[in-house]
């Protein structure tokens, strides 16, 4: 593993076969071992159909043919056609055996890359490109499965077919087989020098590919979108895919190119031992030490033998290639998960609702060990920092600024069991970052989170999660229908609970006046919906979901009176009767709170009712003051009224 993060940090680093990386792989081949077993006998049975010809020829040149026996001259020309025919039903047997190992590996890869990506926490996805996944999930796991549906079989089956060729090949002519084998080394030595050139293109183009398909999902998708048509940017975007697309074209040139050299070069070498083989064979010929048909079978076993020690050769640039892809799945695979369940960890069971934050610290930054080296080399992300940082300096100078290293630091506070607590501060103060921790979409760096007494690292995450609803301002739809995203939060829901929900969440008449009703699709992220249907289904999903936890992040953007109206409604009936988490911006939320936390620069600065924090007359008056007088002007409504 070590290998691939230097493979990947420094391009002149060639990737290392060592054998724990290769019993690894073999492990992969582990259980297509009598598939893998079949392969290799009925390999070994056409390597020794493909030696029946040559022997053929060489009768029917040598004997069958001067003394003019018809009979036997048809005899050897049906078992040239058995040949050709048992070849080829071994031919079906073993690619059949072959793809269903190779498929099989493809999916074993790929489910575990999946099940491995779904463990991976938040933290990952915020520094990882999409498509750098896609390209793992889709190119790696098939360049990887080559090296054991292809390069293990066909290692053992040429070694095995060498062997037999040159058995007969020395058994029919010595003198001539020492001659031919002498091109031998050349292939090897041309073989080696190109394979580690090829192995480099191999990795350049898998990368390549990579990045390229991460542009894809970048910017082919709403987000992206609308972002390069909002700015114009269409042509710098095709222009950025030009280049990326154009490496990949390049790779493939020189990968074509490189073969075709190889190719040239092994013909050329190869048609200097037939030559030889012709030439001093047809001298033994014409001095008698040999028959004609000798030397017609001898070039024919010369053409497989020479065949075969060119796949030999070109058998560990094959496996090295596939061992980068490999390579490139590992490396996935063996990221910490980080947010892990214990071993042993308990359900979280017949929750109360009482949650208490214990010196809690937070810190955003945690090395590379968790995020993919590739990650950190591709697109303009370069600039994007630069953009942050030229930002950052102007929050600097002002002495309200929320740049800081821990994003919280030393949280502490209590809630019980169906209060409600209202966030309240500036926009980068932690308020979104303290929701995260309650469901462990990260962990906090120090301190502990309980609920109900009890630490939420020691209990099993499903049944954390399943405690926990939350709502956040952007709400994620599947491309599916209405009804479907919905019961995502409780599978078995039925009809009846579902329109209950939605009753409950102000949705059901806007869904029952839709054509299909329940069954409308809602397109990709759930963009055919307004802003604020989309918060009410949310609210729907996690009324069915019914959680003792409820974590809210209210909506900033301000929506029309009537749809705000119609959320908070909403909200009001969810968090009835449960502990409820809110990033309140509504002063209706905060004056209705049980429990107001002031955060600023990741510190809880103040905490206590409106009432108390107006007295304290601090940080929350003076909020209170600037923010709700300005809204409080003629034409603002009481309920969009934020703080
Ligand atoms: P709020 O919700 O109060 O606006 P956040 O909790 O979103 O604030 O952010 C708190 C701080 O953490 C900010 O300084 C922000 O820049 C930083 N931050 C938020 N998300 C990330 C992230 N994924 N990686 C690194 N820093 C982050």
């Amino acid at each position: 593993m070590h290998g691939l993060r230097r493979l990947a940090a420094t391009d002149d680093v060639k990737p290392v076969l060592t054998w724990s990386l290769i019993r690894r792989v073999l492990g992969y081949a582990r259980p297509y071992k009598f598939r893998l077993i079949g392969i290799l006998l009925v390999i070994t049975a056409t390597s020794g159909l493909h030696l029946l010809n040559p022997l053929i020829f060489r009768e029917m040149i040598d004997r069958t043919i001067p003394a003019g026996n018809l009979q036997r001259l048809v005899l050897l020309a049906v078992a040239l056609l058995m040949v050709a025919l048992s070849n080829g039903v071994l031919n079906v047997i073993n690619r059949r055996l072959s793809s269903s190992v190779g498929e099989g590996v493809i999916y074993d890869l790929r489910v575990a890359l999946y099940t491995h990506l779904q463990r991976m926490s938040l933290r990952f996805y915020t520094n990882t490109r999409v498509g750098e996944l896609m390209s793992r999930l889709n190119n790696d796991v098939i360049g990887a499965q080559n090296a054991v549906s292809n390069t293990l079989v066909s290692i053992v089956s040429n070694i095995v077919q060498v062997v037999a060729v040159l058995a007969v090949m020395l058994a029919l002519e010595w003198r001539l087989t020492l001659i031919s084998l002498a091109i031998a080394p050349f292939f090897i030595l041309i073989i080696r020098k190109l394979s580690n050139k090829l192995r480099d293109i191999v990795r350049n183009q898998l990368e390549a590919n990579a990045s390229m398909n991460a542009m894809m999902n970048e910017t082919l998708n709403i987000g992206g979108v609308l972002l390069v048509k909002l700015f114009g940017r269409q042509q710098m975007e095709i222009e950025r895919f030009g280049q990326r697309a154009g490496a990949v074209r390049n790779n493939g040139i020189k990968r074509t190119q490189l073969g075709s050299i190889f190719m040239a070069i092994s013909g050329l070498l190869a048609a200097v031992g037939t030559a030889l083989v012709y030439g001093l064979g047809g001298y033994f010929v014409i001095k008698d030490f040999i028959s004609i048909g000798t030397v017609v079978a001898f070039s024919a076993y010369l053409g497989n033998l020479y065949g075969t020690i060119q796949s030999l050769a070109n058998a560990p640039v094959d496996f090295a290639s596939s061992i980068v892809s490999f390579e490139r799945v590992f490396e996935v695979i063996d990221l910490p998960a980080e947010v892990s369940e214990k071993p042993g960890a308990v359900a979280l069971n017949d929750v109360k609702g009482n949650i208490s934050f214990d010196q809690v610290t937070f810190m955003y930054q945690a090395g590379d060990k968790s995020f993919l080296s590739d990650v950190h080399r591709y697109g303009s992300i370069d600039n994007v920092t630069a953009v942050l940082s030229d930002t950052e300096k102007e929050h600097d100078e002002d002495k309200r600024s929320q740049a800081r290293e821990n994003a919280l630091e030393d949280v502490d506070f209590q809630v019980k069991a169906g209060q409600l607590v209202a966030l309240v501060g500036p926009s980068g103060a932690g308020k979104t970052t303290l929701t995260y921790l309650i469901p462990r979409l990260y962990d906090p760096t120090s301190g502990s989170i309980r609920i109900d007494d009890i630490d939420i690292r020691d209990v099993t995450l499903e049944s954390l999660t399943h405690q926990i609803g939350m709502v956040t301002q952007e709400t994620h739809l599947f491309h599916d229908t209405i009804r479907t995203n919905l019961v995502y939060s409780k599978l078995d829901a039925s009809e009846d609970e579902i329109e209950e929900a939605c009753r409950a969440a102000n949705i059901h008449d806007f869904i029952a006046e839709l054509p299909d009703g329940y069954d409308t699709v809602v397109g990709e992220r759930g963009y055919r919906l307004s802003g604020g249907e989309k918060q009410r289904l949310s609210i729907a999903r996690v009324i069915l979901k019914d959680p003792r936890i409820l974590v809210l992040d209210e909506a900033t953007s301000s929506l029309d009176s009537e749809s705000e109206a119609l959320i908070q409604d909403a909200l009001k009936r969810v968090m009835k009767g449960r502990t409820s988490i809110v990033i309140a911006h509504r002063l209706s939320t905060i004056l209705a709170a049980d429990l107001i936390l002031v955060i600023d620069r990741g510190h809880v600065v103040e905490h206590g009712t409106h009432s108390q924090l107006l007295e304290l007359d601090g940080l929350y008056a003076s909020l209170y003051n600037t923010q709700c007088r300005k809204s409080h002007q003629p034409g603002v409504t009481e309920s969009a009224d934020t703080l």
